[in-house]
């Protein structure tokens, strides 16, 4: 049956994607806006593992699962600890059953896009706010003005979410932690010596106050994060010299002087992409009273720093929620409720470990991760039920 009720989509991130195939799969029409301006403007990043117990189980209930297990790449469940001399301390070999099989992020939305009628997406839709109407319905506004009047609008729209305002004040602040993205073309058959630092899925190299973690994307790639803190306006006081890519390779040796060469390498034979993250956080626990007609998932509601890999997973997993719900109660508020009662306990977990992990940038962090990775592997070796 054909749900009349409008809603309308801020984002077509995996949130935003994940929301609308489920809805469409359960009779419900969307819009999604989405600020670029076709599927190809940019590139999506590395690559993510997705977890069985969320990620994995909205593919599930979107149909997708066999699509999905087509692209992911099981083996690369690898984990391997260097400290900053290249001396491996810990190496987890990837176990192909391990639940957290890793996709490309330009896979995984391509997977989500062509599951949904075309007409769903509109591109180059870049919302400027969303503004509430005396009938109770929200008016999704562009540049240009309105793009549609809608029930219901989700904000899938990531940290900057321009629906956010609506039901809460907060905004994310920035944790004091700075990740400089650098990625690594054909590393297997260009640098071998590299490569075999990479055999599986990821590597992490711990040293005081100074972090990288490199992971494998297919066909060879590899992104790197270097990880430091500094102030937040490092960047603009100069901090990284983007404007010559030679340079700012010079400038980010000179800051990990005293790590192995092999290690250094990272930064040699990366490209000229090399691009400034500074990890934000909205502040755990961040939660809104319920406001018929409006909503968030995903980074929007609870953008967190990425040291857990649970930012993909519990957007598509609210995602999830929020579309069943939808499909399964003709009293839309609610359902919204229901799912933001859940969301909020389930994200304030998983944004307290996601705070934890900043200690990954640390002087002590190699020690905690050497504590990190033998709980691992106990949890491993463990006998399974
Ligand atoms: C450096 C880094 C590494 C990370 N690594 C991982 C990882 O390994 N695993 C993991 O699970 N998570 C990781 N994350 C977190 C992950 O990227 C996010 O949690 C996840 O992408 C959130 O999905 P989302 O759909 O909520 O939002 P987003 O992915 O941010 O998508 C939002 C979408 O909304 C669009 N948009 C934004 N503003 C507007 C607007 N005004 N109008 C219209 N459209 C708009 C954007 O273009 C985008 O397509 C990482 C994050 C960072 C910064």
């Amino acid at each position: 049956m054909q749900i009349e009720k409008r809603i309308g989509i801020v984002g077509g991130g995996p949130g935003g994607l994940t929301l609308a195939r489920i809805l469409a799969t359960r009779g419900i029409t969307s819009t999604v806006f989405e600020l670029d301006e076709h599927r190809l403007s940019r590139p999506q990043g590395g690559s993510l593992d997705l977890h069985e117990d969320s990620a994995l189980v909205a593919l599930r209930h979107a149909g997708l699962e066999a699509g999905f297990k087509a692209l992911a790449r099981y083996e690369d469940q690898g984990d391997a600890l260097y400290d900053s001399q290249g001396t491996l301390r810990f190496s987890l070999g990837g176990d192909p059953d391990g639940g957290r099989p890793e996709i490309d992020r330009e896979q995984l939305r391509t997977l989500l896009l062509d599951s949904l009628p075309p007409e769903t997406i509109r591109w180059g839709s870049k919302v400027r706010a969303v503004e509430p109407l005396p009938d109770g319905r929200y008016r999704v506004a562009g540049a240009g003005g309105s793009l549609g009047e809608f029930d219901l609008v989700v904000g899938a729209d990531g940290a900057w979410s321009k629906v956010r305002p609506l039901v809460s004040a907060e905004e994310p602040r920035y944790t004091g932690v700075l990740f400089i993205e650098l990625s690594i073309d054909d590393v297997d058959a260009r640098h071998p010596d590299v490569a075999a630092l990479i055999p599986r899925g990821k590597v992490s190299v711990v040293g005081d106050n100074l972090s990288l973690i490199a992971q494998r994307s297919s066909n060879s790639h590899v992104r790197v994060y270097l990880m430091f803190r500094v102030a937040e306006d490092w960047l603009q006081q100069g901090g990284l010299d983007l404007s010559s890519s030679s340079r700012a390779r010079e400038m980010l040796k000179a800051r990990f002087a005293g790590w192995a060469p092999s290690l250094l390498r990272f930064i040699d034979v990366c490209n000229d992409t090399i691009v400034p993250r500074p990890i934000v956080a909205l502040p755990v626990g961040h939660r809104w009273t319920h406001r018929p007609g409006v909503t968030l998932l995903g980074d929007a509601a609870h953008v967190m720093p990425p040291f857990s890999g649970e930012g993909v997973n519990m957007a598509m997993l609210d995602a999830a929620e929020l579309a069943l719900g939808l499909a399964g109660d003709s009293d839309w508020s609610r359902a919204v409720a229901a799912y933001e009662a859940r969301m909020f306990a389930r994200a304030a977990e998983a944004a307290a470990g996601a705070m934890e992990g900043l200690d990954f940038v640390s002087e002590n962090a190699l020690e905690h991760m050497v504590e990190h990775f033998e709980e691992i592997q106990r949890m491993v070796d463990a006998p399974r039920p």
